[in-house]
C-alpha cells in the first residue's frame, strides 16, 4: 500500500540520510531515539538493534559528553557487525560544534546531526558555535535537522518579536507570538545554513512542542512558508494512552494534510516497557491514515453483551501476535502482505460482513448462536470452523492465505 488514498503532500527538497530518503516522493520515515547512556556502547547498541528490528528506519542516540562521542564510532561497528545499516543519528546541544570538531571520527559514524538553535548561547558566540557545527556537516557532506523546542527558544528572538508585535498596530496575542518565534527560529536558522554552504538538501526542520494545537499550527505555518523537509513530532507526549492519544492527534491532522516527511512518536515507557512501543505507535499511525503498510491488521469488534466469552478477545490477540512474529520472515517473501487485512469479530451481527470485508476473516459464535465459525476468504465462506481447535486451524488457514496470495513469482 502505498498512498491509496492519494493524500496531497506538501512538496518539500528530499534529503538522503544514510541511504534513507526523506521528504521528496519519499514515503514517510518512521524514527525513533534511545534513552541509553550513549557511552555504554553496549547498552545503547542493543537499543539501537531493538529499535531497527521493530522497525525504526533511522535512530536518533544522545552525544552530550566526550565519553558518548568517542563510543559512537564502535556503536556504528557493532552494529555494522550485527548487518544492521541502520543510519545513526547524533543529538547535540549546548557543545555539540566541539564535540564534532574534537571527535572527527564520531562525526564520520553519523549519518545526520541534530542541532537546536536555542541551546547554542547567544549572541556572537551562538553565531561562531553554529556557524562551526554547519561547516563540519559540510565537510563531511552530513544533513542536520534544525530542531527548534518550545521548551529552548532563543530569548533574544523571542524578545525581539514582542517587541515588534507591541509596536503593531493590531497586536497578536502572547501565545500567537511564541509559535511564530518558533517558526522564525528554524527558517533563519536554515537560511543561515544555507549562507554557510549547507545545501537545501542536507536540511530538515522540527518545531516540537508538547501542546496538539500549537504544534498543528506551528507545522502549518512553516509547510506555508519553506519547502524543508519536515520532521513531526509532538515533545513530551506522556506515558500510556495519554502520549499515544496526544501524538495521534497531532500527527493524525498535519498527516492528512500532507505534512510531514519523517515522523518520531516521543513516549515515555513505563518502568520496565520496551523502547519499542513508540516505534509500532508511528506505524500504526502511518497504517491506520493509509499513508504505509507495515504489518498485516486485525479487525477486531470490541465485543459486547452479545459475546460472553473472552474467547474472541483472545484469538485476536493471538492473530495479531502471530502476524508480527511472522512479518520478519514474511516481508521479504510475501510483496504486499503487510497491507492484508484479517478480521475477527465475537458475533453475527457484524462478524459476517466485517469478515467479507477482510481478506480473510472469522464469525465467532456469539451467546446463544451455534458453535460454529464461519470463515470468510476474499469475501466468500470457504469453511466453518468447530470445536476447541478454531485458533489453529484459523491461523493455519491465514498461512495458506499468506503462501497462496503474496508469494513472490519472481522468486
Ligand atoms: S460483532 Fe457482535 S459481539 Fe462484536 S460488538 Fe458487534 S454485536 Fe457485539
Amino acid at each position: 500500500m502505498s498512498n491509496p488514498y492519494h493524500i496531497q503532500r506538501h512538496r518539500t527538497v528530499p534529503v538522503c540520510v544514510g541511504g534513507v530518503w526523506i521528504g521528496g516522493d519519499a514515503p514517510i520515515v518512521v524514527q525513533s531515539m534511545t534513552n541509553t547512556d550513549t557511552a555504554d556502547i553496549a547498552a545503547t547498541t542493543d537499543q539501537v538493534a531493538e529499535l531497527a528490528r521493530a522497525g525504526s528506519e533511522l535512530v536518533r542516540i544522545t552525544v552530550n559528553n566526550e565519553p558518548s562521542a568517542r563510543a559512537v564510532p564502535a556503536i556504528r561497528t557493532a552494529l555494522d557487525r550485527q548487518g544492521l545499516d541502520v543510519p545513526l543519528i547524533g543529538d547535540f546541544h549546548f557543545n555539540g560544534h566541539r564535540l564534532l570538531a574534537d571527535y572527527p571520527d564520531c562525526a564520520q559514524a553519523l549519518a545526520k546531526y541534530r542541532i537546536n538553535p536555542g541551546n547554542l548561547g547567544r549572541g556572537e558566540k551562538r553565531d561562531t558555535r553554529f556557524a562551526t557545527f554547519i561547516e563540519i556537516a559540510c565537510r563531511c557532506e552530513r544533513p542536520v535537522r534544525i530542531g527548534v523546542n518550545w521548551g529552548s527558544l532563543d530569548p533574544e528572538l523571542v524578545a525581539r518579536l514582542m517587541d515588534e508585535n507591541a509596536g503593531a498596530v493590531a497586536p497578536r496575542e502572547a501565545d500567537e507570538v511564541m509559535r511564530e518565534a518558533m517558526v522564525v527560529s528554524a527558517l533563519e536558522s536554515a537560511k543561515r545554513a544555507e549562507a554557510l554552504g549547507l545545501g537545501r538538501d542536507r536540511i530538515l526542520l522540527s518545531c516540537k512542542m508538547s501542546g496538539v494545537q500549537d504544534l498543528i499550527a506551528v507545522y502549518r505555518s512553516l509547510a506555508a512558508r519553506c519547502d524543508y523537509g519536515l520532521h513531526l513530532g509532538l515533545t513530551e507526549a506522556g506515558m500510556g494512552s495519554k502520549g499515544i492519544v496526544a501524538s495521534t492527534a497531532a500527527l493524525a491532522v498535519l498527516l492528512q494534510e500532507g505534512i510531514g516527511d519523517t515522523i518520531r512518536v516521543s513516549l515515555t515507557p513505563e518502568p520496565g516497557e520496551s523502547r519499542t512501543r513508540e516505534v509500532i505507535v508511528a506505524q500504526e499511525i502511518l497504517q491506520t491514515i493509509g499513508l504505509r503498510s507495515f504489518s498485516p491488521m486485525v479487525t477486531a469488534c470490541p465485543g459486547c453483551g452479545r459475546t460472553t466469552s473472552t474467547y474472541f478477545q483472545q484469538l485476536a490477540k493471538d492473530i495479531q501476535g502471530h502476524l508480527h512474529r511472522q512479518m520478519p520472515h514474511w516481508r521479504s517473501r510475501y510483496p504486499g502482505v503487510a497491507s492484508m487485512q484479517v478480521a475477527v469479530m465475537g458475533c453475527v451481527v457484524n462478524g459476517p460482513g466485517e469478515s467479507k470485508q477482510a481478506n480473510i476473516g472469522i464469525s465467532l459464535p456469539g451467546t446463544g448462536e451455534r458453535p460454529s465459525a464461519p470463515v470468510y476468504v476474499d469475501g466468500e465462506k470457504v469453511a466453518t470452523l468447530k470445536g476447541n481447535r478454531i485458533a489453529e486451524e484459523f491461523t493455519r488457514m491465514v498461512d495458506d492465505y499468506v503462501r497462496t496470495h503474496y508469494s513472490n513469482r519472481s522468486a
